[in-house]
């Protein structure tokens, strides 16, 4: 039974991998951090080692990220380019080479280099001159990038050397080059680049040449693929590359021992900020190429090699300021407002400080020199204020009383940590309380987004939420921005919204601690709004998933005139607050589900609890006897093999959901 759920992990955690792996290689938007996606990885192999039996020759831990995209041109490594093992603590690196140490008696000496963070490259040379150049694509084929990559000067068109010859290195941008081009995305309203990884990723495959050319790249070189030379160390290796021209790292260091290596990681983690590109790391080689190849390769990276790669950066810079947002609910947040440092990849200025406990913590002063880490390298966040550089005279940051932007005294809830605005008519609340009901997973209005949203509140054409439905477009026409076809536009959507599913909308008025999930659980039991708004504390409480406090909340909220305004005003303009109701344990009794894909709204086991809760059964494989096979991203052979049987319905993930509620 318990297998069961292992090859389910291993199934998800693959599909997983995959698409972040496309999200990274081929749209260079990555959306989760290098540690997080490298822990992903480590538990698929630990699974995978422990479980072979569920190992599967497709799975991404035996192959590298690919970042072909549909449509490119595509060439044929002459040989394979793989990628890189890595470790993130010295116990890892340690038992790298202590598995080397097997092979040899002495202590293998290793080459110390650079991980650019970069993308990575091929270029081929016949008879002395380039002949293309390509992307790393899937290790066996890539990209055909060569007309941009003529426009990095420092690659050499022509060599002194007329072998056939495979040379690899990555390109990158350098970070003030990085920082130029976000300024100005910036100022012409794109959107900047994360970071210097994906800029450079971004433009190495872009169809416009000339944009390429006007951004500084710039490459390093440090291996080469088919090559008819004799080399017999990567020193050499790297001695060859330069002599021909080729740019190589100018820090390379050289590890006779476990403590050299120890020091040349250490020294560069530190150092890395004064460097002017990015590294994520050092590279560890073997240099002993005839010890290279008795090691060999994993399905993946040489064994011979391994990255060691550092932690999130660590920043000082000065706290100037800190401001409080108010958020729909209420809910007091204050944000640090930074000097703006340059972090892994990005020049920060904010930081969120979560709640008043959080300022307590840290013991913050304005003026403060703080320590900043992009979380996952993605959200940065105070970790420490270096207390020893603090005037005497610095004053404490405190949390305010008040409400700063309507005054109305904040509340703590028991036991909580978070302050909140109970003013129902503030007008920061306001906003976002109209972005929450217009957004997606509410009521979905699309072109009410928080800009036009200000400037209807600012002319007073809406001062709430049911306003939505009786705008004055001709009072909208005469504004700034607003053509007669966006106007037609919006007016569609808020028809269209009227009809919105319950649960939705339900979830749309903004509930405290009514999350999506719960509006769908509410909106199910009680099947339309009027029971709901008489239900007693009690009456929520007997529904298994909701607790003290969402139904206090509840209460509270169907209790406040304000609430009960709105959702009047809400049913006269003919919004929906009924669900379709489907008797639930009817649709599913004794039905045989199955998953394959990543799903969204669930985990494997949440979906699994959910189907046999409504009285379905859940089972492993496709057989004559399934009935519905729910299909997630990038779903399995599962599919194929359902789709050949008429018995099996196949279900989206939203079409299960909807036979759910
Ligand atoms: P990954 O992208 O996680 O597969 O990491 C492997 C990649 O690191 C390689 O494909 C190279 O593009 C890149 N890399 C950066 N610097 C180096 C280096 N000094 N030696 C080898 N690979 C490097
Ligand atoms: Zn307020």
């Amino acid at each position: 039974m318990e297998d069961l759920f292992i090859e389910e992990e291993i199934e998800a955690l693959r599909l997983t991998i995959e698409k972040h792996n496309k999200l990274y290689y081929q749209d260079a938007a990555p959306v989760i951090s290098d540690t997080e996606y490298d822990l992903l990885v480590k538990r698929l192999q630990a699974l995978e080692e422990q479980y072979p039996q569920f190992k599967v020759t497709a799975s991404p831990t035996q192959a590298v990220g690919s970042d072909l995209a549909p449509g490119s041109s595509i060439r044929a490594h002459k040989m394979r380019m793989y990628s890189l093992d890595n470790g993130y603590s010295f116990g890892e690196i340690q038992s790298f080479l202590s598995r080397i140490q097997k092979e040899t008696t002495t202590f293998p000496v290793c080459i110390l280099e650079h991980k650019f963070d970069g993308f990575s490259i091929n270029l081929y040379y016949e008879n002395g001159t380039l002949q293309y150049a390509t992307t790393r694509g899937d290790g066996y084929e890539g990209e055909d990038v060569t007309e941009n990559i003529l426009t990095i000067p420092s690659i050499p068109r022509n060599i002194a050397h007329q072998l056939p010859l495979e040379v690899r290195g990555e390109i990158y941008l350098p970070i003030a080059e990085f920082q130029r081009i976000n300024d100005e995305r910036s100022e012409q309203g794109e959107k900047p680049f994360a970071n210097p990884r994906n800029a450079a990723a971004g433009t190495i495959k872009l169809k416009d040449k000339t944009i390429v050319a006007q951004r500084k790249l710039e490459a390093v070189f440090y291996s080469v693929g088919m090559h008819e030379t004799e080399l017999s160390s990567q020193d050499e290796l790297l001695r060859f590359l330069d002599q021909l021209g080729f740019p190589i790292s100018k820090n390379i260091g050289h590890g006779k021992s476990f403590s050299d290596i120890k020091n040349f990681c250490n020294g560069w983690e530190t150092k890395r900020g004064q460097l002017p590109y990015e590294i994520d790391g050092i590279v560890i080689k073997i240099n002993d190429m005839a010890l290279q190849q008795k090691l060999g390769f994993t399905s993946k990276s040489p064994k011979w090699a391994i990255a060691y790669k550092f932690k999130a950066e660590e920043k000082a810079t000065i706290l100037l300021d800190v401001d409080y947002q108010v958020g729909r609910t209420g809910a007091v947040t204050p944000v640090a407002r930074l000097k703006p440092v340059y972090v892994s990849g990005s020049t920060v200025s904010n930081a969120t400080l979560h709640n008043a406990d959080e300022i307590q913590r840290l013991d913050l002063h304005l003026g403060d020199e703080v320590v900043i880490i992009k979380s996952g390298e993605i959200i940065p966040k105070i970790i420490r204020v270096i207390a020893e550089h603090r005037d005497e005279t610095a004053v404490p940051v405190k949390f305010p009383a008040s409400c700063p932007v309507c005054g109305t005294p904040l509340e703590k809830e028991s036991g909580g940590v978070v302050h909140y605005c109970n003013n129902i008519a503030c007008p920061a609340q306001l906003q976002r309380r109209i972005e929450h009901f217009a957004s997606r997973d509410a009521v979905d209005i699309d072109g009410l987004g928080e800009a036009l949203i200000r400037q209807l509140l600012g002319h007073r054409i809406i001062g709430g939420i049911a306003d939505i439905y009786s705008i004055n477009f001709a009072e909208m026409a005469k504004l700034e921005n607003q053509g007669e076809k966006s106007i037609e536009n919006l007016k569609t959507a808020i028809e269209k919204s009227k009809d919105q599913k319950f649960h939705k909308i339900l979830f749309g008025l903004g509930i405290r601690y009514v999350g999506a999930k719960t509006a769908r659980i509410l909106a199910q039991h009680f099947g339309s709004i009027k029971p709901m708004m008489q239900a007693s504390k009690e009456q929520f409480l007997e529904i298994h998933e909701i607790g003290e406090k969402i139904a206090q909340s509840l209460v509270d909220f169907f209790a406040d005139e304000h609430s009960r305004e709105l959702i009047q005003r809400l049913l006269d303009a003919g919004v929906n607050m009924t669900a379709e109701v489907t008797r639930k344990s009817e649709t599913l009794q004794g039905k045989r589900f199955l998953v394959t894909g990543t799903l969204t709204h669930f985990t494997r086991n949440g979906i699994k609890e959910e189907i046999e809760k409504q009285g379905g059964i859940t089972v492993s494989a496709v057989s004559g006897k399934l009935d519905y096979l729910i299909v997630g991203e990038n779903p399995g052979s599962k599919l194929q093999k359902a789709q050949k049987l008429q018995r099996v319905t196949i279900l989206s993930e939203e079409d299960f959901l909807e036979m759910i509620t």
